[in-house]
C-alpha cells in the first residue's frame, strides 16, 4: 500500500483511493474544446500509481504522447458520507501539490470510443505527490496559487480561486455518492498549460500563498 505524509504528523498516511477533477477550470476546459460541467466531473487512480519527491516517472511505450497536470491536491483526515457544505473543510487534513500525468493519446481514444480512462490516467509513477501542508498551516485554500516549472521553464501557472467547484462542494458532493475516509486523496483538476514530457525532463511544482511563500513543493524527473 502506498502513502502520503502530512507535515509534523509521526506517521505516513495510507491512501485509500485518490479522486481526480476533470475540468474544473475554466481554461484548461476551453483547451481541450470541452464545455464547463454543470456538476464536478471526476474519476479514480489506483494508490499504486503513487510517487514521491525525487521519484521518477516512466512514460509507457503505449503512448508517444504523456502530459502533465500540475493540481492542487487535498489529503482527507476523517471520512464521511452525506457531508454537508458547511462543515465540508472540516474533514480536511492538509493541502499539497501533485501531477495528474495523463497518456494523452490513450485518453483521447477511449473517450472518442466512449471507453474507460483508468489506462490514461492510472498506469504506474501517474500520480506523484508532495509532502501535505497542514491545513492550520495553509489558510484559506482558495487564495493559493499552483505552478509548473519543466527543465526550468514555466508552464503552468493559476490561482485556486479559479476552480469551478471549490474544495468544499467537491467533497459535499461526491460523498453523497462515494464514501470519504481518511487517507483519502483528491486532485483538484488542472488549470491550463498542459503540454507532452519527454525522457530526462525536470518537473518542479510547487503550492504557495499569493504572496509567494511556498507551502510545499514537488519534484520528480522523467525516466
Ligand atoms: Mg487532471
Amino acid at each position: 500500500m502506498k502513502s502520503v505524509t502530512l507535515r509534523g504528523s509521526g506517521e505516513p498516511i495510507l491512501v485509500q483511493k485518490i479522486i481526480c477533477l476533470g475540468q474544473n477550470y475554466a481554461e484548461h476546459a476551453k483547451e481541450m474544446k470541452l464545455d464547463v460541467p454543470a456538476s464536478p466531473v471526476f474519476f479514480l487512480k489506483p494508490p499504486s500509481a503513487i510517487i514521491h519527491q525525487g521519484e521518477q516517472i516512466v512514460l509507457p511505450s503505449i503512448s508517444a504522447n504523456v502530459q502533465h497536470e500540475v493540481e492542487m491536491t487535498v489529503l482527507i483526515g476523517e471520512g464521511g458520507k452525506n457531508i454537508h457544505l458547511y462543515s465540508a473543510l472540516n474533514h480536511v487534513a492538509g493541502y499539497g501539490v501533485g501531477l495528474d500525468m495523463t497518456l494523452r493519446d490513450i485518453q483521447l481514444e477511449a473517450k472518442n470510443k466512449g471507453l474507460p480512462w483508468s489506462l490514461a490516467k492510472g498506469f504506474d509513477t501517474a500520480a506523484p505527490l508532495s509532502e501535505f501542508i497542514p491545513t492550520a498551516l495553509v489558510g484559506d485554500p482558495r487564495a493559493l496559487n499552483i505552478q509548473l516549472h519543466v527543465n526550468g521553464k514555466i508552464r503552468q501557472s493559476s490561482s485556486t480561486n479559479k476552480l469551478i467547484f471549490s474544495i468544499d462542494k467537491i467533497i459535499a458532493y461526491i460523498s453523497q455518492f462515494i464514501t470519504l475516509e481518511r487517507g483519502d486523496v483528491i486532485y483538484t483538476g488542472t488549470p491550463e498549460g498542459v503540454s507532452r514530457v519527454d525522457h530526462g525532463d525536470t518537473l518542479e511544482a510547487v503550492l504557495q500563498h499569493v504572496d509567494g511563500h511556498v507551502l510545499t513543493s514537488l519534484s520528480v524527473s522523467v525516466q
